[in-house]
């Protein structure tokens, strides 16, 4: 189900144009984005680009300099947090110290006025989601990180919002811990069908959960897609740098042979088909990525000679490699100097690795395995 993809369904949040200053320093530079119902929606990017902003902004905490901000078709100008069918879950946790699980999880709907009976099947309720039956009588200093954490999301739960936004909230969490409560909000999400919008500097957390991901620098979205579709297209240096590992090959366009490119690149030392790309004029700069596990690294040079009509073919000494269990990590470096990183899964258990320090290696390949970037 890719409702994005949906020209019936309404997008749950239009945001439209919105720009956020404080002074003369833009947090939030004129963005606009569509994001749809039971999403799980993460803003991804470095500290001090503009994420929390934006959330602040859809909860209401935080008012727009301008542009517009539209939770299920209507206009938010003016409404006051507590009136928008959204809640925050914040990265402190904010709990009440002195009230036990049960009591921080019901306060909300208290305050709301909400009939007992109805208080405690709710709690009990949610309490169950967050597996936190054997802990609902303990105050929130004999609790671990993690289960603040849950009794914070639980309270969220409570009030039913149509939109949950989550600013780091796995960001205390050890990387065990953190991996495992990540699965666990991925299944109270499609549980519960709340939008998630989350906050997270994380990669591998946002690809890991999310159903579409907005990557963000100074202040601007620069790609949102898929975590699929941002590893195995990014439409920039900076979108294929900051998720996952790549290898970047500086070139220019040489020529164009039927549906690929031919590039001229003198960092890579060869010649590099494309895939099927679109036409460039021929002398422009562009820059293929290559993600790590798509270079197969051989010991044997490829038949063809002599080595300057080699196409998508690197040659150099492996200058250091790091073993991980399920792969390896090859680090080398090209005759030119440049350092490229190769990694190949471990399928046999190999006491003694056939590719070792200071061997010559020679890395290709396939033409559509490569990105062809413009910026
Ligand atoms: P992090 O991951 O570190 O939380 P972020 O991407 O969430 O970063 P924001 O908190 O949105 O970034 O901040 C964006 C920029 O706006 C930062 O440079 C920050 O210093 C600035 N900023 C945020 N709030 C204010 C404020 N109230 N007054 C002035 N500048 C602010």
């Amino acid at each position: 189900w890719e409702p994005w993809n949906d020209p019936s369904e309404r997008p749950h949040v239009q945001i439209a144009n919105l720009t956020k200053r404080f002074g003369d320093f833009v947090a939030v530079d004129d963005i606009s984005l569509d994001i749809y119902r039971k999403e799980f929606f993460s803003l991804l990017g470095p500290s001090g680009c503009g994420k929390t902003t934006l959330l602040r902004m859809l909860a209401g905490f935080e008012l727009p300099s301008s542009g517009q901000i539209l939770l299920e078709g209507e206009d938010m100008s003016g409404v006051p947090p507590y009136e928008r069918p959204v809640n925050m879950m914040f990265q402190s946790y904010a709990l009440f110290p002195h009230m036990n699980v049960e009591k921080n999880i019901a306060f909300g709907l208290k305050q709301d006025g909400v009939p007992k009976p109805e208080i405690e099947r709710r709690v009990a309720e949610v309490i169950e989601m967050v597996q936190l039956n054997a802990f609902a009588k303990r105050k929130p200093h004999q609790l671990s990180g993690g289960q603040r954490q849950r009794v914070a999301l639980a309270r969220s739960l409570v009030k039913k919002p149509k939109m949950l936004l989550l600013d780091e909230p796995l960001g205390a969490l050890d990387k065990n811990l953190r991996t495992q409560t990540q699965f666990e909000l991925m299944n109270i999400q499609e549980e519960t069908g709340i939008t998630f919008v989350i906050v997270t500097h994380d990669q591998e957390e946002a690809m890991t959960v999310s159903s579409r991901i907005a990557v963000m620098d100074h202040g601007k979205i620069v790609q949102v897609s898929t975590p699929a579709e941002l590893y195995e297209y990014p439409n920039s240096r900076y979108v294929a740098d900051f998720i996952g590992e790549v290898n970047i090959l500086e070139g220019r366009v040489d020529s164009r042979e039927g549906d690929h490119l031919m590039i001229q690149s003198s960092e890579a030392g060869c010649a590099i088909q494309t895939g099927p790309s679109a036409d460039e004029p021929v002398g422009r700069q562009v820059w293929i990525a290559v993600r790590p596990e798509k270079l197969s690294i051989s010991l044997e040079a490829p038949a063809s000679t002599p080595s300057s009509t080699w196409v998508n073919c690197l040659a150099g000494e492996v200058w250091d490699i790091g073993y991980l269990g399920n792969l390896s990590i090859y680090h080398v470096k090209l005759d030119n100097g440049k350092m490229v990183t190769a990694t190949q899964a471990n399928m046999a258990r190999l006491i003694e690795r056939p590719i070792t320090w200071e061997d010559r290696v020679y890395l290709t390949w396939a033409p559509d395995a490569a990105v062809v970037l413009l910026n």
